[in-house]
């Protein structure tokens, strides 16, 4: 077995100098209603503001600007339900990298328009019979293009973590952080940078209900896979954590909690009315864990991160609708 090369602060370092000047430092909002609340103080970390709509984008530049002139002209390939494979797309087309990515039949119509918008070459599959991996890594082979996933790379997941560590870099050290987490980039990258920039912090990660394979998994100690949930967190619809994720979260992650779809729903409403904010279903997980437990923050600073807003807005209006 080869051995791993796991990231470290180092690398989200090293990502954030990659990566500046092409993502958007995201803007870190408060809400007196949330403060109130709470009687807390909640930060927002808001990448639905960030390029493309999701904090993506980060991990994604990470990635591709470390191409040698080689893989730069052949190209990359991913597989993704929405926001990687249109920060792939972004990222290859600022650096002139050939882009494919193969979509699920059932993703968000905006997600896969915004790809093609953004010259992305989109392969389609149907997420409930084929095995996206696998066709990902048959394009490679066969044309000589270089995989990025997801979520499990260490590139993607140092990039990734520029998030949290600007966010504690603005505001200060954190009690308690809360984080989006479908694969785990976003989970781990952040508690990197949470570990080293405030040692103190709780760190956790928040899935949708339906996918519980990451508590599952946390829990047991091993990776535990599942069936597609059906959620309307279609950013967290992973189906198991990755040989990167998992041992990083199991090593600076305190816990893995659940919300229903309801809960998102309210969240995405509150988002909606009180801050004037539109946020992806997938990208209300961290706040609607952070409501259920609200009585437990007292007194507390509290981290939040936004992951996304990437919705159609057609199912938007529906879900405010209730
Ligand atoms: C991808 C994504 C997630 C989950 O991120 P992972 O790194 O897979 O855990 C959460 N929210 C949004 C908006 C996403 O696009």
């Amino acid at each position: 077995m080869t051995s791993l090369q796991f990231p470290e602060y180092n690398d989200v370092v090293a990502a954030a100098q990659r990566i500046e000047g092409y993502a958007n430092r995201t803007p870190v909002l408060t809400s007196r209603t949330v403060n109130d609340a709470f009687s807390a103080e909640v930060f927002f970390k808001c990448e639905n503001y960030q390029r493309m709509g999701a904090f993506k984008f980060r991990g994604a530049m990470n990635a591709l600007s470390q191409f040698t002139p080689e893989q730069r002209a052949a190209g990359v390939v991913t597989f993704s339900s929405g926001n990687h494979a249109q920060a792939i797309a972004l990222a290859a087309k600022l650096l002139n990298i050939p882009a494919t990515i193969v979509m699920p039949h059932d993703a968000p119509a905006a997600k896969v328009a915004a790809t093609k918008g953004y010259g992305g070459n989109v392969v389609v599959y149907n997420r409930y019979t084929e095995d996206r991996e696998q066709i990902g890594r048959d394009l490679a082979t066969k044309h000589g293009l270089t995989l990025i996933p997801p979520y499990d790379h260490p590139h993607v997941i140092a990039g990734q973590g520029t998030a949290a560590k600007e966010l504690i870099e603005e505001v200060g050290p954190l009690d308690v952080l809360y984080v989006c987490l479908g694969g785990g980039g976003l989970l781990s990258g952040s508690a990197l940078a949470a570990r080293h920039l405030s040692p103190e912090c709780r760190i956790y990660g928040v899935e949708p209900e339906a996918g519980n394979d990451g508590q599952q998994s946390f829990r047991s100690g091993n990776i535990v896979h599942i069936d597609t949930p059906k959620t309307i967190a279609d950013g967290a619809q992973t189906q198991h954590l990755g040989q990167y994720t998992f041992p990083l979260i199991q090593k600076h992650v305190d816990d893995i909690l659940t919300v229903s779809d309801q809960e998102l729903i309210d969240s995405m409403i509150f988002f909606a009315e009180r801050m004037k904010m539109v946020v992806e279903p997938t990208g209300c997980l961290g706040f609607a864990a952070a409501r259920a437990n609200k009585e437990r923050l007292r007194g507390k600073r509290v981290g939040v991160i936004i992951s996304g807003g990437n919705v159609d807005i057609s199912r938007y209006s529906e879900f405010l609708a209730g």
